[in-house]
């Protein structure tokens, strides 16, 4: 609204309809926008602009607002932030930068956790947000779309008035119309995760059954022959670690290890990045390839070969997720050799270096004490991904404020974990969780703390949503600030070592 004063908070409160987030307040092109928390805890957009023109395709209730104004008072809904995206692309996600750090923060709970999230980043600048970042088997487990998250990821951002750039990450792709769907939500990182179509039988076959298995590797998807394949990834290669040039070796035992082992996912991975170039065009999306988890870790060579395949394809990497050596549980610290995890680690980065992508780091919630070497050793190119450890601490805001009810979603947790634990790699033992009976109210959110509990509350994050949406939202919306302000300090302690 060029050449007329912004409205402020008076003016939205004219509207009569809920008290508009001072924060929230600002200017798009032709439109002044504020969010307003209603009575119910509900939120809903105020809009204002010179013209009907301006305000058309929004759905909403008209206000006249004098002086040649004209408002709309128009709910948080999917029809009018798709309208709002339209009007004002600088609120759509953005393909993510090559460069330096960014934090992926995935919320399941409405996008609530993305208030601190944008919070904890805005002290860090410079780090890259990925908010809207869920998986299809998290949206399954606990009835969300990838549309709906990417929603609830654009109202909260504007309630807290967040003007930055930040990117969606359409998490664990297993197939191409997986990413087809995230590529209509409009999500611009794509991560692949070819794990089904990784075989770990490599790590143990025989020589003899190695040769048998080299056959089966679809050769044509990967546009080598067996021959030259074999014959030009046994080499050494001069990796430019941290501390000066790095020697790996790969024997031909690893090559053909690898070959097999990664084969059909490195195919995998081609033809959905082909796809999502076809639908996004190129240069206006970002490709991640993860295999996580799998079973056992990529060692370096694999790691190498991985991503030297992929680029063959003419797949242009933004980071690639390895399992690393050591563990990688859920919501815990990292579990395992630190020594060894450094020595293996260089050499990861050192990779990633090499092709000019970045490392990702999946299940980076709370693996704080690793998180100084990773920043060292990928010189700050690197991606970390978190959700679960938000997830914590939305139950741990609900411990504080709502006792009771957190009480019961504890124990429901705990009558889950032989249930859960199957799909997860962990390593909580129930016997060790101390006993909730004659617990104070106060204590409660100590077992947020605890390892064990803390990971049976982790695992069970679908069920427990399934369960107790209903009740825990109101919760986390009634207090908030206190919501708001564990996450930040939370996320910070994540973010600050990259900064
Ligand atoms: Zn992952």
């Amino acid at each position: 609204m060029t050449g007329s004063a912004p409205l402020t908070v008076d003016d939205f409160a004219n509207f009569g309809a809920g008290i508009p987030i001072p924060v929230s307040i600002r200017r798009l092109e032709q439109i002044d926008l504020a969010v307003a928390r209603m009575e119910d805890g509900c939120r809903q957009l105020l809009l204002a602009a010179r013209s009907d023109e301006a305000l058309s395709g929004f759905a909403g209730e008209g206000r006249e607002l004098g002086a040649g104004r004209r408002g709309l008072v128009a709910s948080l809904d999917a029809a009018n932030l798709d309208r709002l995206r339209s009007v004002a692309p600088e609120l759509r996600p953005v393909v993510p930068p090559k460069e330096g750090a960014s934090f992926g923060g995935g919320c399941r709970m409405n996008g609530t956790a993305t208030r601190g999230h944008a919070q904890a980043l805005a002290r860090t600048p410079g780090i890259h947000g990925v908010y809207a970042q869920q998986s299809v088997r998290e949206n399954t487990r606990i009835g969300r779309t990838a549309r709906s998250v990417h929603d609830d990821t654009l109202a909260n951002l504007l309630e807290v008035g967040f003007t930055g750039t930040f990117t969606a990450d359409a998490d664990h792709n297993k197939t191409i119309e997986d990413a087809a769907t995230y590529h209509a939500a409009g999500y611009t990182l794509f991560t692949c995760d070819p794990g089904d179509h990784v075989d770990d039988r490599a790590d143990t076959a025989t020589a003899t059954e190695l040769e048998e298995l080299l056959d089966d590797v679809p050769w044509p998807g990967l546009e080598i022959t067996r021959g030259d394949y074999l014959r030009s990834y046994e080499q050494k290669v001069t990796l430019p670690a941290l501390d000066g040039a790095q020697e790996l070796n790969i024997s031909a035992e690893d090559a053909r290890r690898a070959v097999v082992k990664y084969g059909r996912a490195i195919a995998h991975a081609a033809s959905m990045y082909r796809h999502v170039a076809g639908l996004a065009g190129a240069g206006a999306f970002a490709f991640e390839a993860s295999v996580d988890e799998t079973e056992n870790p990529t060692s370096p060579a694999e790691h190498y070969i991985f991503a030297s395949l992929l680029k063959h394809l003419g797949v242009e990497l933004w980071s690639l997720a390895p399992r690393f050596v050591g563990r990688f549980e859920k919501g815990i610290d990292f579990v395992g050799n630190v020594d060894q995890f450094r020595t293996d680690f260089a050499l990861q980065a050192a990779v990633a270096h090499l092709f000019g992508y970045k490392v990702s780091i999946h299940s980076g919630s709370d693996k704080l004490s690793v998180y100084p070497l990773i920043a060292e050793q990928t010189r700050c190119d690197v991606h970390v991904k978190t959700a679960g450890t938000s997830y914590l601490i939305a139950l741990e805001t609900v411990a504080l404020e709502a006792p009771d009810l957190f009480r019961e979603v504890f124990e429901f947790g705990y009558g889950l974990w032989e249930e859960a634990r199957a799909t997860y790699h962990v390593s909580a033992e129930p016997a060790a969780v101390p006993p909730r009976e004659g617990m104070r109210d106060e204590e409660l959110r100590l077992l947020l703390w605890q390892r064990d509990a803390r990971q049976i509350l982790h695992v069970a994050f679908g069920h427990i949503l399934r369960e107790f949406s209903d009740r825990l939202w109101p919760v986390l919306r009634a207090h908030e600030r206190v919501h708001d302000d564990l996450m930040l300090a939370h996320i910070y302690r994540h973010v600050r070592p990259f900064a």
